[in-house]
C-alpha cells in the first residue's frame, strides 16, 4: 500500500519542495508514497475565493474560515476512503463520509446524527488521520509518527493568519499537532517536517535498514555522539574507545553517552524514560509475585 500524503494549503506550490529530492524524492519517484497539495482556495464559496474572516471578539488579523476548511476535509477524506478502503477490505462497511449503516458495518454502533461512526467508535481506525498543523496542538513525537508511518497515509492541514476556526477540530474530527515551541508564518514547513519523518521509515526508503534503528527516541533517548576519520582533528581526537576495536566496550560507552547526554540536555526526557523503566520494573515483579500465588 502506498502511503498517500494530501496537503490542503493556499501555497500547493510548497509541495513537494525539499520532499522532491534524495531519500523521500527518490521514494516518490518510485511511487512508495504519493502527495497531492490541494488548494484551500477551491472550496470557497464566493468569487473572490475567500477563505478567511475577521475574528470574532475582535483583534489583528484574519481566520481561516471552518466551512471552507470542512469542505476542503471531507473533499480529501471521501477520496481517500475510496482509494483506501478497499484496500483494507474485510468487509465492514466503509468509514468514509456519509451515513454509515449497511450491511457491512456489522458491529459498528449506532450513531447520532447519521454521521459516520468515529475511529475511536469502530475501536480501529480505518480512517485517514486528518491533522492540522498548530501551534495550540500536542508535541509531535517519533512514537507517533511511526503509527502514522505504518497506516494508509495522512491528511495535513496548513494555517495562514491567525490559525484556524476552532470549530473545525471537533466538527470534523481532526487531530491538532505541534511542532516545536516555536510560531511559524504557515503550517506547510510544519506540515513538510511531519511528512519527512514518516517517509523515512517507509519500508524501502532508507538504504541500510537497520539505520533506523538505534536512532535518538527510538528507545527514549537521545542517540549517542558520533565521528568519522580524521582521528585527530585540530587537536582534538576521537574518543579512544571508539578505536578501540573493543565492541563490548564501545556499547557500553556508547549506552552511557546516550544516558548521560540525555539526562543533561532532556531532563524532560530523561525523566520519561526512568518512568517507565520504573514501571515495566515493577510490572515485571507483580508478574513474578503472581506466579508465586
Ligand atoms: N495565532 C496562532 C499562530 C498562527 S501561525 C497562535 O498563536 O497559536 C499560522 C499558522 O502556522 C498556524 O495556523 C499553523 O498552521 C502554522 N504553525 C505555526 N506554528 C506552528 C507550530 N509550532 N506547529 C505547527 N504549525 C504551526
Amino acid at each position: 500500500m502506498t502511503f498517500a500524503a494530501t496537503v490542503l494549503t493556499l501555497y500547493p506550490e510548497m509541495f513537494p519542495g525539499p520532499l522532491g529530492v534524495s531519500l523521500a524524492g527518490r521514494a516518490l519517484a518510485e511511487g512508495k508514497w504519493s502527495m497531492d497539495a490541494v488548494q484551500l482556495r477551491d472550496f470557497a464559496a464566493d468569487k473572490h475565493r475567500t477563505v478567511d474572516d475577521t475574528p470574532a471578539g475582535g483583534g489583528a488579523g484574519m481566520v481561516l474560515r471552518v466551512d471552507v476548511l470542512a469542505k476542503a476535509v471531507d473533499f480529501a477524506r471521501g477520496r481517500s476512503g475510496s482509494e483506501i478502503l478497499p484496500e483494507l477490505g474485510s468487509g465492514r462497511g466503509t468509514a468514509a463520509e456519509g451515513s454509515g449503516g449497511g450491511e457491512g458495518g456489522v458491529d459498528a454502533p449506532p450513531t447520532p446524527f447519521g454521521r459516520s461512526p468515529s475511529p475511536s467508535e469502530l475501536g480501529q481506525d480505518f480512517r485517514i488521520p486528518v491533522i492540522a498543523l498548530t501551534p495550540r496542538g500536542k508535541p509531535l513525537t517519533q512514537e507517533r509518527v511511526r503509527e502514522l508511518a505504518a497506516g494508509p497515509g495522512v491528511i495535513l492541514l496548513c494555517g495562514r493568519f491567525e490559525g484556524f476556526d476552532e470549530r473545525i477540530f471537533e466538527g470534523r474530527d481532526v487531530e491538532e499537532v505541534s511542532v516545536g515551541d516555536i510560531v511559524l508564518s504557515g503550517g506547510e514547513c510544519a506540515a513538510l517536517m511531519l511528512l519527512d519523518a514518516c517517509i523515512r521509515l517507509l519500508p524501502g526508503v532508507m538504504g541500510a535498514a537497520l539505520s533506523g534503528h538505534e536512532e535518538s527516541f527510538e528507545n527514549g533517548l537521545l542517540e549517542y555522539p558520533h565521528y568519522t576519520r580524521p582521528a585527530e582533528w585540530e587537536g582534538r581526537m576521537i574518543p579512544e574507545v571508539l578505536r578501540s576495536g573493543d565492541h563490548a566496550k564501545i556499547a557500553e560507552w556508547r549506552k552511557r553517552r546516550s544516558e548521560d547526554d540525555t539526562r543533561l540536555r532532556r531532563p524532560d526526557l530523561w525523566e520519561r524514560h526512568i518512568g517507565a523503566r520504573v514501571q515495566s520494573a515493577s510490572g515485571a515483579q507483580r508478574e513474578v509475585q503472581d506466579l508465586k500465588k
